[in-house]
């Protein structure tokens, strides 16, 4: 089996003193079931306080939206509509998300509206006077119909642009797209004619900013988008039209790894394993993308950089910090000189360290192949912890049910984690992993920091599962208060609880 790989999590408060907890998270699933997922919401708050840290560093006005699909809990919205108004708002993405912010406390103002929207979700963000951040000239002539047609009020709106290329204007041949392409957002080289059909649907529409949303770790790529968008902001002043702010989307990302050397190890001896030169790492050789071709490694590996000596809060200060290709001039100081605010829709790095997911251990054994591998099946399936649907790799926490403590025994060992459903795929992760000893059935596995898209996003019915329950929990002097997600309100219950 060979030394064991670990990739331990990055924990930090309140998460770590949560994991100590082990009979308060035990009586959780006695009472719950199994899985369960337990938020934090003290924390999200306290992450958004550190992204606005850093807009206060740099001198700049603005919000930073939750971009609210990471995940669907009450309370995380809920406690973040309880945060200074000016400072933070949510991103919904659909008509049930806006609906949710409406109802969990965040007024209109605080919240904008983006991706693709159908009718419903346009009609109700203009009809409350969200800000809607259009994602295609289709969309905006569509907005501009709804507000003439229904009498209502003109509708704040962002332009989200998409294609940024080196060379600033349209893509010539011969020109490098050094950016992504998205199926997001309209072409920046259209971005005449978009500004054109802003100024014929003035009666409906005020334009109040431009906006991107890159889905990738590349900062460059970020900075360069960022400036192009200040560039645009000119030519619509030159147009007449007053927009105010630069909305700079999400993908600040997180780190789920604490350890750097243990990454690198581990993706080491993947790519190695990959090659046949050490045993598999991964059910059935999985290779994450790479592949042994004729002695070579080949493929991209499909793994979120789940060690991140820089991301969220300081991937932000990062970008700011770093000028723009064309002008030379740092972001913040070209946001600053122009007076423009800022706007960030972070998803994954608001929720960073802001939950975990339970599931029981139901029956352990080895299976009949050769040497023997050991199956854990647990009381969850891939759908209720989907890091592995992002290539998050990082190792569950042991949580034994009895006294005896995770490190007693005979000392680490690998094992793969299997799911509730009667499907070969169905594996928590692909990677062996190794926990302090073999756990027993009535242990708990906790995977941590699971709020953002894991915890959610990929859960399903299928075989008639239970759904995991949520709840979320506040350290109130030392102990753990808990309730039912949808129970939660940002204030103190008679009892004092969530003081
Ligand atoms: C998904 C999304 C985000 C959040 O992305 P993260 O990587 O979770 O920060 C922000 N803005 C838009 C438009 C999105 O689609």
């Amino acid at each position: 089996m060979g030394e064991p790989l670990r990739l331990r999590p990055r924990l930090e408060p309140p998460l770590a003193s949560l994991l100590d907890a082990g009979p308060f998270l035990h009586s959780l699933v006695d009472a719950l079931g199994s899985p369960l997922n337990v938020l934090l919401p003290e924390r999200a708050a306290e992450n958004a306080r550190r992204f606005h840290a850093v807009y206060r560093d740099h001198h700049l006005a603005g919000r930073v939206y939750f971009a609210h699909k990471a995940n669907q809990s009450g309370s995380l919205v809920r406690r973040l509509a309880a945060e200074d108004p000016a400072a933070v708002g949510v991103d919904v993405a659909s008509l049930g998300e806006l609906r949710h912010a409406l109802g969990s406390g965040f007024t209109p103002g605080r919240i904008m509206a983006t991706g693709p929207k159908d009718p419903e979700f346009l009609w109700l963000a203009a009809r409350v006077g969200a800000t809607v951040n259009l994602d295609s000239r289709r969309e905006l002539d569509q907005l501009a119909e709804l507000v003439r047609k229904y009498a209502l009020p003109r509708v704040d709106v962002l332009l989200r642009l998409s294609g940024f290329e080196s060379a600033g204007g349209p893509a010539e041949p011969g020109v490098r797209l050094l950016s992504r392409r998205s199926r997001f957002g309209s072409p920046v080289g259209e971005v005449g004619e978009l500004l054109s059909a802003v100024e014929r649907h003035r009666d409906a529409v005020e334009l109040t900013g431009t906006a991107y949303h890159l889905d990738t770790t590349g900062v460059a790529e970020k900075v360069r988008a960022l400036e192009r968008c200040v560039m645009v902001m000119d030519e619509c002043r030159a147009r007449g039209l007053a927009p105010r702010v630069v909305d700079i989307g999400g993908g600040f990302g997180a780190g789920y790894v604490a350890d750097a050397a243990e990454w690198d190890r581990y993706t080491t001896a993947l790519t190695e394993a990959v090659l046949g030169t050490r045993p598999a790492l991964t059910w059935r050789g999985h290779g994450y993308g790479l592949r042994n071709e004729g002695g070579t490694v080949r493929g991209n590996a499909a793994l979120y950089p789940a060690y991140r000596p820089v991301a969220g809060p300081g991937y932000l200060a990062e970008l700011l910090s770093l000028p723009g290709p064309r002008l030379g001039r740092p972001a913040a100081g070209l946001l600053l000189e122009h007076m423009y605010d800022l706007c960030a829709e972070p998803g994954r790095a608001l929720v960073d360290q802001c939950g975990l997911s339970l599931a029981r251990v139901l029956d352990v054994r080895r299976t009949g192949e050769g040497a023997g591998e050991y199956l854990v099946r647990l009381g969850m399936n891939a759908g209720d912890v989907s890091l592995e649907e992002h290539g998050v790799l990082v190792d569950p926490v042991l949580l034994p049910r009895t006294g005896a403590g995770a490190e007693s025994g005979a000392g680490p060992v690998g094992v793969y984690l299997v799911g509730n459903l009667c499907l070969e795929a169905d594996l928590i992760t692909r990677r062996m992993v190794f926990l302090p000893r073999l756990p027993h059935p009535g242990d708990l596995l906790a995977f941590a920091n699971t709020a953002g898209y894991a915890m959610d996003f990929h859960a399903h019915h299928a075989q008639r599962q239970p759904v995991a329950r949520t709840v979320a929990v506040v350290d109130e002097d030392g102990s753990w208060r808990w309730c039912l997600d949808e129970d939660y309100w940002p204030i103190p219950h008679s009892g004092g609880a969530f003081a």
